[in-house]
């Protein structure tokens, strides 16, 4: 059998997938067993932030692996501890705790903001407001905190707790209550349809959150790491969350996740209240903080931003393109036809990889994507729209 057969016969049907199987990649290009070749504008849902393989990464993680490849919490860990202080320099924040994807660091986020409550006003006071909307991940309680009904499905009972609000501050305020711990939110969603939230109104929840002492979280899974042309996307709203969360691009294709936290939150957390057996792998660590060296530069971020509008500005030229919408390299098409996931699919046969969000076409493009790749990828989109016409 081959590799598709084997996985229609012996993994769980959880994936619509393209009908491709990569084998290999180097920066923007990747190619299938049948050494097809694509120009990948997805980066593995943002996560090859540098592309495929780059040298400098590979060589970050393979040295280390070849130094040493885990060793349990009980033991300090260099890569861990240089990462943690990287991040927190560059944010201003203080405290880091590690765990192995974007979900985890939600659950953890919603550990830190429901214990601050707890230590402070004791029992009952809980509640965590998201928005409509929003995704924060598949586990059980990060299923209850995202947004959206139809995650809210067939796996009863969900986590308690959450209230979800459309995104104004009205609603947002019409919710909060005495049992409000932490209002959770993605500056500019994701899987939601890449919508970017309104500055005042996350200005607005920043001085709500302030006033009543309840904890902001910025879930930056996909925003996070230079994605919308800054380190972390909130620094766009010119606001300081209380916690940050973040995983897929920091790892530049390992797996990873951790949140920030703020001074005040930094001791909420001690022992026996959260770990995880695999968290801070020192070769994952190695390649995060080569991806953070990297990404962290001022002039690397003004050319993800730079290169983010040179894209929209030619896919708005495209013929078939009713909108563009996006921060730095983060960008959502909306198709006049309304048929991303028809267009999606042409595209990866013509050589582009591209993903969608809701009814748009979605493009996470690795930060160093070069202008010659953008006008490709604009290309082959272009004659894919104009094929299906
Ligand atoms: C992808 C994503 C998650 C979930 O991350 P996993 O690593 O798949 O658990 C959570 N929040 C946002 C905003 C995401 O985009």
């Amino acid at each position: 059998m081959n590799t598709k057969e084997l996985d229609k016969k012996y993994i769980m049907n959880t994936y619509g997938r393209y009908n491709v199987a990569l084998k290999s990649g180097k920066g923007c290009t990747a190619y299938d067993e049948d050494g097809k070749k694509y120009l990948d504008v997805s980066s593995g849902i943002g996560v090859n932030s540098l592309g495929y393989c780059e040298d400098g990464w590979v060589n970050a993680v393979s040295s280390q692996l070849n130094t040493i490849q885990h060793m349990s919490n009980y033991f300090y860990c260099a890569q861990a501890s240089e990462l943690a202080e990287k991040l927190c320099n560059l944010t201003g924040l203080s405290k880091v705790c590690f765990s192995n994807s974007g979900a985890e660091a939600n659950e953890c986020a919603i550990k830190i903001a429901r214990k601050y409550s707890f230590d402070k006003y004791g029992k009952g006071r809980n509640e965590i407001i998201s928005l409509k909307d929003s995704f924060h991940g598949r586990t059980v309680t990060t299923l209850s905190a995202t947004g959206q009904d139809n995650f809210h499905n067939y796996f009863f009972p969900f986590t308690e707790g959450f209230k979800y609000a459309e995104p104004n501050i009205e609603s947002v305020k019409s919710l909060v209550s005495d049992k409000t711990c932490a209002v959770l939110i993605e500056c500019v969603q994701g899987e939601g349809g890449v919508n970017i939230l309104d500055k005042n109104f996350v200005k607005d929840i920043r001085a709500l959150c302030d006033e009543k002492d309840i904890i902001l979280i910025t879930d930056e899974v996909q925003t996070g790491i230079g994605r919308t042309g800054k380190l972390f996307c909130y620094e766009n709203f010119e606001i300081t969350p209380d916690l940050v969360t973040c995983a897929k691009g920091l790892g530049g294709g390992l797996p990873i996740g951790l949140c920030i936290c703020s001074d005040k939150l930094k001791d909420v957390m001690q022992p026996s209240t959260h770990g995880s057996t695999f968290a801070a792998n020192p070769a994952v660590c190695a390649g995060a903080n080569y991806v953070i060296e990297k990404i962290s530069d001022e002039e690397f971020l003004s050319e993800v931003n730079k290169k983010g509008e040179y894209l929209k500005e030619k896919l708005l030229e495209i013929d078939g393109i009713k909108s563009v919408r996006g921060l730095g390299l983060m960008i959502g098409i909306e198709l006049e036809k309304d048929n991303a996931k028809d267009i999606s699919t042409k595209c990866v046969e013509n050589g582009l990889l591209i993903i969608t969000a809701k009814n748009l076409l979605r493009m996470l493009p690795p930060l160093n994507i070069s202008y010659t790749e953008i006008d490709e990828a604009v290309k082959i989109l272009n004659t894919t729209i104009q094929e299906d016409k």
